[in-house]
């Protein structure tokens, strides 16, 4: 995508993402979280004894899903991880065995962050050619995560976008804090901050704000997912991930 010439990209986004967050602060009174679990317990996952199995379904998982019925697919994925009735396994066997190497139809993205407990596939029960994935921590939008969501969606034809923020994340802690960090690692900062102005020292606020900070970015900085948007052909979610039960929860 293009940005104006005088501009980094990044600075770019920061700018933008703080724009969104003084201007778009719903608050909890938007907060139709969609709960979405059974309640079930992650230490079930091990237990091949609880694992049901269903027929595996098409490699190429797209079809023509609508956005409202990929975004049900994900979350229903969800269901059954945290409940302990995976399904996806037993699906890998059989779609390694057929030929998806030519071709891929993922019907949802994800933008989720970096931290080892957050394996996407894993948390909606999905399998090989499902999901196509984006991580960074903090699960921020740079133009790089931008363009690869925008490949995603455009070129291969992803329903949802869902962006993920989870608990206990130690990107938005950095953030929050502004210790000095080695490295680049202060780099992701910036893209964080208008989280942080909003929600303050307050982490799963500021978690929960990030997401919904950047969702809203992507929405508003790319021509391409607006379009795919105002189609009707896409939908962006913002998404908390409870890594201490392993339920997705929707933030809007
Ligand atoms: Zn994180």
């Amino acid at each position: 995508m293009k940005y104006k010439s005088e501009i980094s990209p990044t600075a770019y986004c920061a700018d933008v993402a703080g724009k969104i967050a003084r201007e778009a602060d719903t608050g909890s009174s938007r907060r139709g979280f969609l709960q979405v679990t059974a309640g079930g317990a992650l230490a079930g996952l091990v237990a091949a004894a609880g694992i049901e199995f269903s027929a595996p379904r098409a490699v190429l998982a797209q079809s023509k899903l609508s956005p409202d019925a990929a975004l049900q697919d994900l979350m229903d994925g969800n269901k059954r991880f945290a409940s302990g009735r995976m399904t996806a396994f037993e699906q890998d066997l059989a779609i390694l065995k057929q030929n998806t190497v030519e071709k891929q139809e993922p019907f949802a993205s994800v933008l989720s962050c970096a931290d080892s407990r957050v394996p996407v596939e894993l948390v909606f029960d999905q399998t090989i050619g499902h999901i196509f994935v984006n991580r960074v921590a903090g699960n921020i939008l740079t133009p790089e995560i931008i363009g690869s969501i925008e490949y995603g969606a455009a070129v291969l034809g992803t329903k949802v976008i869902l962006v993920m923020g989870h608990g206990s994340c130690g990107a938005v802690k950095a953030a929050i804090y502004g210790k000095e960090v080695p490295g680049q690692i202060s780099s992701l900062f910036p893209h964080i901050q208008p989280a942080v102005d909003q929600a303050g020292h307050d982490l799963e606020a500021a978690i929960r704000a990030n997401a919904k900070i950047q969702a809203a970015l992507l929405r508003e900085s790319s021509p391409v997912i607006s379009g795919l948007l105002k189609d009707g052909k896409v939908k962006v979610v913002a998404a908390y991930y409870d890594i201490g039960n392993g339920n997705v929860t929707l933030l809007e």
